[in-house]
């Protein structure tokens, strides 16, 4: 027997279209590309979504159709996200910051048809002219008449059109259409620190299942009296969804734009009264620096959310002590759209404080409604959760990926014969669900057959004095099989001591996990996302113990 409650299909666009009417004073703030602050209401947004949608029919936008995006964090990009998912295309948001044969290849892999293009991507995108994918029909560069390019190279037959002049030319009155939940809505490719970037394919269920997940009070819970900045941008896996969420709790949206300094952050911020903001440590870094430089602060934010990696800890102390704000540790991935777990304690932790709150802070939290998860060991048995096995992490969920777009008969390769999707993360889950990533299974150190953690060691290293960076990868051993080596960049002015170095280890890990080796080098390469590129250091030092 069925139940007898509506069926209405979970839609994006019903998103903006409640805010739109339930929150009519609440809206977006842009810091914008072009200079100068920009103000607008959900609904406005909202109409002009519709506009955008209609100018794409217009111009025979079919549904499924892919149309790109490289830009920032604004309110066009917002009404892009709308407009574009709302009639039934897929807003594929591109990350500027891959090299230039990546966007080529994502592009052509997607077949997107337009290209949403901020004023500071022209020259990027001018830049591939010669190898841009015969699929690209548009650009669109998002602003208005006044601030266009005079001129743009771009291949014979592609036409280039203003953002503005668009949404001008184009009716509001548009109803959404509605259709099969499942559908996609929006697409973005991972980074690609493993071979090809791989396409993850949202739907309209999956985002709005995750909007409603994350807005629950243990995890992001936001509200209408909330104004919140995602720092994290819309081109990595839709700024971690709060354009969706956002809305949908009626909270304003204060957009950086392309402004991600420290000093430009700490002026919105206090100017725009925000008081929660979402990002990476990198850009948390880069503000703590600037308000202790400055000695301004940023008094009405309540909350940093802080994931995309570990958030180190001196995060945790300075922004709570110096500042009272707290930091919340996210963790996710983009095929998880992305939130998996969030840490906020529970009524057991009344009371707990130190170092044991501290350590407890500091991983990743638990499972959020909606995601499940487990470790497995090699052979895919599960593991205790007792806070001390560390395996394979899987995840399971209806806003998890089922297959990477256009790789579907890879399943075998990313996902268990019960749907569990491989993380490729390497995890601890203590008995209150509280999960701490460990490593990433490509760079846990196997040694003699047990398992060695790449990061904890890291970690250790970071808090040496004379310690800049650091990464530990597997170097070949002819006994162990691998051993744990140390690469190591020294703060300005300071020279390392391998030795001393190693010497730093004793008493803070098991004897056999000390690293083998230290080098000292200059700087350490980084992906585009700006996480340590492994494959790199192990291209170039794997056999560092042989020789
Ligand atoms: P990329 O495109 O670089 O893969 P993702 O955001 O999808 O970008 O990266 C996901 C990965 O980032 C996770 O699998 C995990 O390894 C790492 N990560 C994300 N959040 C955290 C966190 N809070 N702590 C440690 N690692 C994290």
């Amino acid at each position: 027997m069925f139940g007898l409650m509506q069926d209405r299909p979970l839609m994006i666009a019903s998103i903006l279209g409640h805010a739109a009417r339930h929150h009519r004073d609440a809206g977006i703030v842009t810091n914008t590309v072009e200079g100068g602050l920009h103000r607008c209401t959900y609904a406005e947004a909202e109409s002009r979504a519709k506009r955008l949608a209609r100018a794409l029919e217009a111009r025979g936008v079919q549904r499924g159709e892919r149309i790109g995006t490289l830009a920032w964090n604004t309110w066009r990009h917002l009404e892009i996200y709308y407009g574009v998912s709302g009639m039934g295309a897929v807003c594929h948001t591109i990350n500027p910051r891959l090299f230039p044969d990546q966007i080529v290849y994502i592009v052509g892999h997607a077949a997107d048809t337009h290209l949403f293009v901020d004023l500071t991507f022209v020259p990027l995108v001018e830049a591939m002219a010669d190898h841009l994918p015969k699929s690209v029909r548009t650009i669109v560069v998002m602003t208005d008449h006044a601030h266009m390019p005079a001129a743009m190279t771009v291949p014979a037959g592609v036409e280039v059109a203003c953002y503005e002049d668009l949404l001008a030319e184009a009716d509001a009155d548009y109803t959404w259409p509605e259709f099969d939940e499942n559908t996609a809505s929006s697409l973005c490719y991972t980074s690609g620190t493993t071979g090809a970037p791989k396409g993850v394919l949202y739907s309209h269920r999956s985002t709005v299942l995750h909007a409603l997940g994350v807005n629950a009070p243990d995890v992001l819970g936001l509200r209408s009296v909330d104004r919140v900045m995602p720092v994290v941008p819309m081109f990595h896996v839709n700024a971690w969804g709060t354009p969706y969420a956002a809305p949908a709790a009626g909270a304003t949206l204060v957009m950086p734009g392309p402004h991600m300094d420290g000093a430009s952050l700490q002026k919105v911020m206090e100017g725009e009264g925000v008081t929660a903001a979402l990002g990476v440590p990198t850009v948390w870094l880069g503000l703590l620096d600037h308000l202790r430089k400055s000695g301004t602060r940023i008094d009405g934010c309540q909350r940093l959310i802080i994931g995309g990696s570990a958030c180190p800890r001196l995060l945790f102390e300075a922004f709570d002590r110096e500042y009272g704000v707290r930091v919340d540790h996210a963790w996710g991935m983009t095929e998880m759209s992305p939130l998996g777990t969030y840490n906020t304690l529970k009524p057991k932790h009344d009371g707990l404080d130190g170092e044991d709150l501290m350590q407890l802070r500091l991983t990743q939290g638990r499972s959020i409604f909606g995601v499940d998860m487990k470790i497995v060991d090699g052979a895919g048995t599960e593991l205790p959760w007792d806070g001390k096995a560390f395996g394979n992490l899987m995840v399971k969920g209806p806003w998890v990926c089922r297959a990477y777009f256009g790789r579907e008969d890879e399943v075998a390769q990313t996902h268990d014969a019960d749907g569990w999707f491989r993380t490729g993360d390497v995890a601890t889950i203590d008995p209150d669900g509280f999960m701490r990533i460990t490593d990433r299974t490509k760079d846990v150190v196997k040694s003699g057959g047990e398992w060695i953690s790449s990061i904890e060691l890291e970690n250790i290293a970071v808090g040496h004095p004379d310690v800049a960076e650091a990464a530990v990868i597997a170097a070949r051993h002819p006994k162990w099989d691998e051993r744990p080596l140390l690469i190591v960049v020294p703060r300005d002015g300071r020279e390392i001591d391998p030795s001393t170095l190693l010497g730093w280890f004793e008493g803070k890990v098991a004897k056999w996990w000390i690293p083998d080796a230290v080098l000292v080098v200059d700087q350490l390469p980084h992906t585009a996302t700006g996480k340590l590129q492994k494959t790199t250091l192990r291209d170039r030092y794997a056999d560092h113990l042989l020789t």
